[in-house]
């Protein structure tokens, strides 16, 4: 079984860079993926287990004055990165075209996409055939144009816009449902094995049983990811049922295999460098992995968009 995942989606927050390094601390946990402002990026450097996300991404380099690039993330340490949030979509108007267009410059650059779908309320309102359809809708509309072969690196979080930040939650058996049908959906478009995430007011209480459903890959956590007790608390629960003891860092201790020679040493001096040996390990890797270069996109949406931006002029 493939592990859930939790990403953090801490928007337009924290205040400072002490708050943010704090909230990093709490939530560098392995399966974590942690979506930071631009702002705080740089501090995300130092994560060890948990993986460095970004809230949106711009197509290209250039000029686009308040806009980041996917390839200027890559260079920052990202990995993943949230496209088509509903408040980019609500408040600065993103359409399915343009998050299309940023799903395939990120997958170009080799960032992992967690494109956002979810019915309004109004939509809601309309009864849950027509949900079917929205969601039907929405994945064919964000998705169509991303070819195969960037399957495994696409995720889509499923965010009913009147769950988002409003404290009130679908039925998980529901969800578990859309789930399947937005996996069913992104098949017929030759798209396999994407992931699914529920995201919409998860808090340390409601998470489990979003978590115990097998077609959620995971959950996109907004408001409890800024809370250290809630964030801490689903991140365990979510680590626990992926069978991994708490805190996860002692299942990857390779010093752990030979306890014996560990005794041997015996002071308490020599119990210290083996904890450092601990922590050094996965360091070394995550390093390895940041080294490996990005990928450059075979054709650059640099030049469709100049040409629409000269067109406008
Ligand atoms: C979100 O906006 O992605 C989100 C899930 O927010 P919240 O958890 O606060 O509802």
């Amino acid at each position: 079984m493939k592990p859930k995942i939790i990403v953090a989606n801490w928007k337009c927050n924290p205040e400072s860079s002490q708050e943010a390094q704090k909230l990093f601390g709490i939530s560098d946990k392995k399966n974590v993926v942690i979506a930071a402002p631009y702002l705080f990026l740089h501090l995300g450097k130092e994560l060890t287990y948990a993986q460095l996300g970004a809230q949106d991404a711009f197509l290209d380099n250039g000029a686009f004055t308040g806009e980041v690039s996917s390839r200027q993330l890559v260079k920052a340490g990202v990995k993943s990165v949230i496209l088509g949030h509903s408040e980019r979509r609500i408040y600065f108007g993103e359409t399915d075209e343009l998050i299309v267009q940023k799903a395939k410059a990120a997958l170009d650059f080799g960032l992992s996409v967690i494109i956002c779908i979810g019915e309004s309320q109004r939509e809601r309102e309309e009864g849950t055939m027509m949900a079917g359809r929205t969601i039907r809708r929405d994945v064919i509309n964000s998705l169509s144009g991303i070819p195969p072969k960037r399957s495994g690196k696409i995720t889509v979080a499923y965010e009913p816009i009147w769950a988002i930040g409003t404290g009130e939650t679908p039925n998980p058996t529901d969800i578990n449902e859309r789930a399947k049908l937005i996996k069913s959906t992104a098949e017929s478009l030759g798209l396999f094995g994407v992931n699914v995430l529920y995201g919409g007011s998860v808090d340390e209480n409601n998470c489990s049983d979003f978590l115990n459903q097998p077609e959620i890959d995971g959950l996109l956590v907004g408001g409890a990811s800024l809370v250290s007790e809630k964030i801490a608390k689903i991140i365990k629960i979510m680590n626990n049922l992926n069978g991994d003891i708490y805190p996860v860092v002692h299942k990857e201790v390779p010093a752990k295999t030979k306890p014996a020679k560990e005794v041997k040493r015996g002071t308490t001096k020599k119990k210290t460098e083996t904890k450092k040996t601990v922590t050094l390990k996965p360091k070394k890797a995550l390093a390895k992995k940041q080294a490996k270069p990005a990928l450059k996109p075979k054709k650059s949406p640099f030049s469709k968009v100049k040409k629409s931006v000269k067109k406008k002029k």
